[in-house]
């Protein structure tokens, strides 16, 4: 992370950088965030909800806890929060929505399948907001007879292959390598680039095995284009909806990308609805569990606050919400405020 500021870095306060994970279906978002968090939304946890998109805060500690690998990270972010999009071809609004709320992105490409139509409209979409972003070339234990190495950094399970295997994925790596440079990107695998800051960083990784998940996650953290100035802390609130939902517990909730400042139970909000501003008090303020799914409902599945400090993955629940749209701002009535 760099400083571009002028003030002392320990005495800002940073918010957990937004990352959004993007690519054509099927590459394995969905599987590596599982790996990632250790839980099985793919497997039914969530029936139904690859239509959806969604929020997990990842805490630093369960981050570091997986990153076995050393690196000088200076600064201390409190988390990081991933946002997960659709890949189908229909869901371009929600890949657009997730991707334009990114710090940095992670841009999942099935190695054995190369750039494929959603993986190319996503570099597009990168291109247009100009978020940094990291490719996951994932799928690497689907290369012919690659040798299992759970958990383990790339580095290590690649030396564990055989020539064959090696040559296999060095022959597929340059193919994606051409393929990105025909879509206006140079990119390298991370261990060999030594342009961090022109040269898109490639991380190949399995979402079943685990092996590149160390190295994902230490550079989606340490992320040296991310600067400062974009993550330190402001009072100003900024807040996205996500969807509407309906809660058998709550009523009618909306699930919210809290990108800045903070939110507070009993907050005037005004949410744009299709039938015009609608402004209402916050009922109850919510977020799932740490390393858990904000679109994975059910009872106890989530916790209340009184507070609420971004980056977070919110669920508000609220009179009024029915018509909310998705995509529209959240904005904060304070006492004094025009509310025209
Ligand atoms: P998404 O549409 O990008 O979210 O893709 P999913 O996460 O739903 O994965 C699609 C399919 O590929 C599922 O059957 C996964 O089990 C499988 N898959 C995902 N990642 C990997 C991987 O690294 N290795 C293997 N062998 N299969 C994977």
């Amino acid at each position: 992370l760099q400083d571009e500021g002028q003030s002392n870095v320990s005495d800002r306060e940073l918010r957990a950088p937004i990352c959004c994970f993007l690519g054509h279906v099927d590459a394995g978002k969905t599987k590596l965030l599982d790996c990632i968090r250790r839980s099985n939304v793919l497997g039914g946890e969530a029936g139904g909800i690859t239509q959806q998109i969604g929020a997990t805060y990842l805490p630093a500690e369960n981050i570091r806890e997986r990153t076995s690998l050393k690196a000088e990270v200076t600064v201390k972010v409190p988390g990081l929060l991933v946002i997960d999009t659709p890949g189908h071809q229909s869901f371009s609004n929600m890949r657009f929505r997730g991707s334009s709320l990114s710090d940095i992105a992670v841009v999942v490409v099935d190695i054995t399948r190369g750039l494929e139509r959603q993986t190319i409209e996503s570099l597009d979409l990168l291109k247009h907001s100009s978020v940094r972003f990291i490719v996951a070339l994932n799928k690497v234990d689907r290369l012919y007879g690659w040798k299992n190495c759970p958990n383990a950094p790339i580095a290590k399970a690649l030396k564990s292959q055989s020539d064959d295997v090696q040559m296999e994925f060095r022959w597929r790596v340059t193919e994606v390598v051409t393929q990105l440079m025909e879509n206006g990107f140079n990119a390298a695998l991370y261990y060999e680039n030594k342009k961090i800051k022109q040269v898109v960083n490639i991380v190949p990784t399995s979402a079943v095995s685990g092996e590149g998940i160390p190295d994902l996650l230490l550079l989606v953290r340490w992320v040296p284009e991310i600067t400062m100035e974009r993550l330190t802390y402001v009072s100003t609130m900024e807040c996205t909806v996500l969807e509407v939902n309906e809660d058998k517990d709550f009523g009618t909730t909306i699930d919210a990308v809290l990108i800045n400042g903070a939110l507070q139970k009993g907050d005037r909000i005004i949410v744009c609805t299709n039938q015009g501003p609608v402004t209402t008090n916050i009922k109850y303020l919510l977020t799932p569990y740490p390393m858990k799914e904000l679109k994975v409902k059910g009872q106890g599945m989530y916790k209340h606050h009184e507070e609420l400090k971004a980056a977070q993955g919110v669920k508000i629940a609220a009179r009024g919400l029915q018509h909310a749209m998705a995509g529209t701002a959240i904005i904060v009535v304070k006492p004094g405020d025009d509310l025209e």
